[in-house]
């Protein structure tokens, strides 16, 4: 029986009961205004509220509590709480409502369904009052979750998003470091036993493709290059870029290296392919290292750093190189950093040092030239020769300060010597870096003009390597530089690649053949023929020719007999400081004697 009509809460039948009690008429109104604040105060909760009879039938609903569910209060009266309840909570929640007076106020989170749809919710149960009134036995408080689940979910999918950014490249959306590493870290603690590789790719000159190409092209170029490596790879492969041109690899499952290999080349070919996005023709290669769990290590962390030591080697040979770790490429890789530092200190310090090595010239039976040599005077290991840190001094960029200083300080001496003897000339080693990258021609003509050298007291050596790496841009520096006045000489000749055809399009002044053609004649007839048919081409071209390592009376007879122009080698003289030869070239001249060996 119902006081009021219920559009909104349901009243408590305790009022009823009292209302039908009989009463004073002020009484009446006193329990009718009591009745009015309560449904009021109910009504005005921002919170749902229900009360259970003992049965767990709903017998009192506020507005919120039907605003929440859907429904309206007179669906809600008298229906089971129970059968509105996600039928796999029922039972928890119906041991939880008998237990409620032993167990005091409870919690659990459900769904609540209504005629039209399931709302999440959160119910906490009070009990009423423990006197045993069968008619109010348990109240209810409905937290609707759907907006907390909503914002959970805004909050789930920003946490992915802000993932997604941590851990990719924005730019091929490929993993990033962060997100290869916990790949890798996932690969190997959920593979089992099974092997997992890491190559490490860097492609090869793409910074002298990206200058020129300007960024955007280049940024095209990058996403072509992952697009490519990810067909290329197996599904349950992982392409990653580490930053600028480095790509990774994570391969799983693979019984043998042969595999990787095969891998390898097909990436090869497929970065060989042309580009849709190069405004011309550019076929790409790449150095690739690997490291393999649990072959060489069970960290990621010492995968990454493995395959990056490989990977470094694998530049160092040249191009389109793959090399596997081996423990010796560390080694070696900390000594390379250890000589970086100390030839930084070196150049900071003066601790280089030039040596000189006369060059006989057989036409004027005299000594006028000099191959300059640069020596290292380290501090623990003594005098260092060229070879063991020219190339690292190439590859860290350190060989352009140090070149410069070569010549700098050749051109200084050269002015004392030409005191002493004014036709002497020097020879100066030039590296294939200086010569490409390097305004050199300007750092020459700077040097010449600041020591007042001639240009032509000047040469410059350069390998057959340097020079045809780019015929083209060889060609225009060369000419740039014979314009000066330098001349230039073809150093360590048929060690390289180069043919006497190539030789016609070069402004070149003199050729020197590798010591390797000239360490068995004349014993070796082999030797033999090729240096005759190397002097007679160069003749031919007017190219005056120089035999390098001549040790020994007989190579030095034999090489004058057929013509050769210059000998250099131990037999000639050893490189000498120049106090020495400086000395030497004095005491020719004050006994007046022509300056010969
Ligand atoms: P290179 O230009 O072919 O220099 C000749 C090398 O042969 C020198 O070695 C010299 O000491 C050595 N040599 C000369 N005569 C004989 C001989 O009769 N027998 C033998 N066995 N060897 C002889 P070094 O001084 O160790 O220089 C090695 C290389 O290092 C040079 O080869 C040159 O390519 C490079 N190098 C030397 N100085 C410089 C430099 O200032 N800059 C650059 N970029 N490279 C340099
Ligand atoms: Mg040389
Ligand atoms: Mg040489």
């Amino acid at each position: 029986m119902k006081l009021w009509p219920l559009t909104g809460s349901l009243l408590p039948k305790r009022i009823l009961q009292s209302s039908s009690v009989p009463a004073k008429d002020s009484e009446l109104g006193r329990l009718r205004a009591e009745n009015a604040r309560y449904k009021a105060l109910l009504d005005a909760a921002p919170t749902g509220h229900l009360t259970l009879d003992s049965g767990l039938r709903i017998v009192e609903a506020n507005l919120a509590s039907a605003d929440t569910l859907g429904t309206s209060a007179s669906d809600l009266y008298l229906s089971s709480f129970v059968a509105n309840i996600k039928s796999e909570d029922r039972l928890e929640v119906t041991e939880l409502l008998s237990d409620i007076d032993v167990a005091g106020d409870s919690t659990i989170s459900t769904s609540f369904y209504t005629k039209s749809c399931s709302i999440p919710v959160m119910l906490h149960f009070t009990q009423v009052d423990s006197s045993g009134d069968k008619d109010y036995y348990c109240h209810v408080a409905i937290s609707d979750l759907s907006e907390h689940r909503a914002i959970q979910n805004n909050l789930r999918i920003a946490r992915d998003g802000l993932h997604h950014v941590a851990y990719h490249d924005p730019l091929t959306r490929l993993p990033n470091r962060c997100g290869l590493v916990e790949q890798l870290n996932l690969a190997i603690s959920t593979g089992g036993d099974n092997k997992v590789a890491l190559l490490l790719l860097d492609v090869d000159h793409f910074k002298q493709i990206n200058g020129p190409l300007g960024h955007q092209i280049g940024d095209k170029l990058l996403c072509e290059i992952a697009s490519r490596l990810l067909s290329t790879v197996r599904q349950a492969d992982i392409v990653g870029r580490l930053g600028g041109d480095e790509f990774a690899i994570i391969v799983k499952d693979f019984s043998s290296l042969s595999e990787i290999t095969v891998i390898a080349d097909k990436i090869k070919s497929a970065l060989a392919q042309q580009y849709v996005s190069a405004p011309y023709e550019i076929r790409l290669s790449a150095s690739i290292g690997v490291s393999v769990f649990p072959d060489h290590t069970d960290s990621a962390k010492q995968m990454l750093s493995y395959a990056d030591a490989a990977m470094n080697h694998a530049r160092l040979k040249g191009t389109n190189h793959i090399q596997v770790y081996t423990d010796a490429l560390n080694t070696s890789l900390t000594e390379r950093f250890e000589l970086e530092r100390d030839l930084r200190i070196a150049l900071r310090d003066s601790q280089f040092e030039l040596y000189y090595q006369p060059q006989y010239d057989l036409r004027t039976s005299s000594i006028n030239s000099y191959e300059v040599l640069l020596r290292w005077k380290h501090p623990q290991r003594g005098v260092v020769g060229p070879e063991s840190f020219i190339e690292v001094a190439e590859e860290t960029g350190l060989i352009k300060p140090i070149g410069e200083w070569v010549l700098s300080e050749a051109c200084k001496n050269l002015v004392e010597l030409r005191h002493i003897n004014e036709s002497t000339k020097f020879g100066v080693n030039v590296s294939a870096k200086q010569f490409i990258n390097g305004n050199l021609r300007d750092k020459i003509t700077r040097i010449l003009d600041e020591t007042g050298v001639p240009a032509n007291a000047l040469e410059l050596e350069l390998t057959e390597s340097a020079l045809f790496e780019d015929v083209d841009h060889s060609v225009s520096v060369l000419q740039d530089l014979c314009k000066a006045g330098v001349e230039l000489a073809i150093d360590d000749f048929g060690t390289g690649y180069s043919s006497f055809s190539r030789l016609q399009q070069l402004p070149v002044t003199r050729l020197k053949i590798d010591r390797s053609f000239v360490h068995d004649i004349p014993e070796n007839p082999g030797n033999c023929s090729i240096v005759r048919a190397m002097l007679s081409v160069a003749h031919e071209l007017g190219i005056d020719v120089v035999a390098e390592g001549v040790e020994t009376h007989r190579q030095a007879m034999f090489l004058s007999e057929i013509g050769c122009d210059v000998l250099q080698g131990y037999y000639i003289g050893k490189p000498a400081t120049f106090q020495q030869i400086k000395d030497k070239a004095s005491l020719k001249t004050d006994s007046k004697e022509p300056a010969t060996a």
